[in-house]
């Protein structure tokens, strides 16, 4: 039995169980204080966005709640890890700081610091993997260097046996008395306006929550993933995303429980381990973007194809609100536009699209939808995030190419085809029938009249002609090429 205490710092990985930072801190054997520090201050236009802060306050209340049961106190600070940690050690007397890898540049620069700071007061310090399946560096071409194209770097990943989850640990002491700030002080939840009426309907943020979200997914919709994972009118994906996010589950867990529902399906599992399998792959969707995040730093910032640098792109800012209040006269990117506003959150093929349309349709740069989604996503995470955006613009790694443009009226004829996406999120277009729901700029003026439509007024008329913003997007792009 060791005396002096354990510090644990959680960072984004709000859960008690297969926290490997709290299982080293539990068996160790002293008591522990857990501590959660708000560094905004250090994260430079990273800090959390404003859906992520609402998230947060949830998830911090319920990691309070696991914590307490096993008999151990969250204090909270608010400032620099740089002296808040130090501070904290010294004040309890610490023998050992445990916490579990981040991965964002600026996490990582000053964890390193902070590292080498704390050893060198003769203090234990050690950190962990708890937010990844692998390491992004573990993960090897043949030539020992990163990947650029995700599908020999998923084959790389299914050779790698992954660790078992580790499960909470039961007992603790913890150290009573530590000075902690109040969670309600910190205002992460919106009061003037409160715009998080949507949210609070839509989610519930915890560890516990995330469980029962990932036991339901299993049991109700891993079957029919592959085929309806793009039909952004059913309930067919996960939404697990924030609760991965915020560490609230892992994916070692998400991974395990995946493979025994595979192991159930027994030697012929047919269309539900394709399934299952197809979700396995877009967990290693979120491995690869933390895989292209490490070993390109500047991936939030600057394309990963150079010749980008030089794009044309437009600052037209009338356009740009029209986009991210969903009023583009495109009614899928406006329904999406919308559920993001809402519920801060968006499914995966409306991201595609409504991305397509600001980068190529509108020509602004991916940059700002990046931004706008990193303060309205409850799941914005900057590797996914960084990466998916340059996916979408043709720039990133493994990208779509520049002049694949998705057509925002085909894609919702094709992946919202009985309109009911689009109805619920544009309740002034539900009367349009399905013929005209997605292009009600084509429907006869009867119709439209029938439908209590005056275009112009109840909804917008199309921002711009997709047709001719196309061809005005592939000029663009010829520009760079001609140049690279
Ligand atoms: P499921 O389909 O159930 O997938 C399971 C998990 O796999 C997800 O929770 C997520 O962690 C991971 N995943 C799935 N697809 C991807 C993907 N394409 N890239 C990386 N991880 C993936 N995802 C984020 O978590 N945060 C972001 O900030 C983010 N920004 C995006 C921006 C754009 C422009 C696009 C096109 C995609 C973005 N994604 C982001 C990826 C993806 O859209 C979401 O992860 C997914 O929609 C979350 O829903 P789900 O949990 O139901 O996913």
């Amino acid at each position: 039995m060791t005396a002096s205490p354990t510090l644990v710092w959680f960072r984004l990985d709000l859960r008690v169980s297969d926290n490997p930072a709290l299982h080293a801190a539990a068996e160790r054997g002293a008591p522990v204080v857990a501590l959660f520090l708000l560094d905004d201050a250090e994260a430079g236009a990273w800090g959390f966005g404003g859906a992520q802060r609402w998230w947060l306050h949830g998830s911090l209340a319920s990691l309070a709640g696991s914590l307490g049961e096993r008999g151990v106190e969250l204090v909270l600070r608010r400032g620099r890890a740089a002296e808040i940690l130090p501070a904290l050690a010294g004040e309890i007397g610490a023998g050992a700081v445990y916490w579990n890898r981040c991965y964002e540049p600026w996490r990582i620069a000053r964890d390193r610091r902070l590292k080498q700071a704390l050893a060198e007061t003769g203090v234990e310090v050690e950190s962990f993997n708890a937010a990844l399946l692998h390491e992004p560096w573990a993960v090897q071409t043949l030539q020992g260097g990163s990947y650029g194209v995700f599908t020999p770097f998923w084959r790389a990943l299914q050779q790698r046996a992954v660790a078992a989850p580790s499960p909470a640990p039961s007992a603790m002491t913890g150290l009573r008395g530590v000075e902690s700030e109040v969670l309600a002080d910190w205002g992460l939840l919106p009061a003037k306006p409160d715009w998080a009426g949507g949210l609070r309907r839509t989610w519930t943020p915890g560890e516990k929550a995330a469980e029962g979200r990932l036991g339901a997914f299993l049991q109700q919709a891993v079957e029919g993933y592959a085929e309806e994972r793009d039909r952004p009118g059913l309930d067919s994906t996960s939404r697990l995303s924030p609760h991965l996010h915020f560490g609230e589950i892992g994916p070692r867990q998400v991974w395990a429980a995946t493979r025994r529902f595979l192991e159930r399906q027994g030697s012929a599992p047919g269309k539900a381990g394709k399934s299952a399998w197809k979700f396995l792959a877009e967990l290693a969707w979120r491995e690869f973007s933390y895989h292209l995040l490490f070993h390109h730093p500047a991936l939030p910032e600057q394309p990963w194809r150079p010749q980008f640098a030089a794009f044309p792109w437009s600052d037209d800012e009338a356009a740009f609100a029209a986009w991210c209040h969903g009023r583009t006269g495109y009614p899928v990117v406006d329904a999406g536009m919308r559920q993001l506003w809402a519920t801060g959150w968006l499914h995966n093929r409306v991201r595609m699209i409504v991305a397509s349309f600001l980068v190529k349709d509108l020509l602004i740069p991916w940059q700002r939808g990046e931004a706008w989604f990193w303060d309205t996503l409850v799941d914005a995470d900057l590797a996914s995030n960084a990466a998916s955006w340059q996916w979408v613009s043709g720039c990133g790694a493994d990208a779509a190419p520049y002049f694949r443009i998705f057509n925002p009226v085909l894609q919702g004829e094709k992946f919202d085809p009985g309109g009911d996406y689009v109805r619920r999120w544009l309740p002034e277009l539900a009367a349009l029938p399905d013929s005209h729901l997605h292009r009600p700029w084509e429907a006869p003026a009867e119709l439209l009249r029938r439908s209590g439509i005056v275009l112009g007024r109840d909804y917008p008329l199309p921002l711009v002609d997709h047709r001719r913003a196309r061809e005005r997007a592939l000029a663009a792009f010829e520009e760079i090429r001609k140049e690279a």
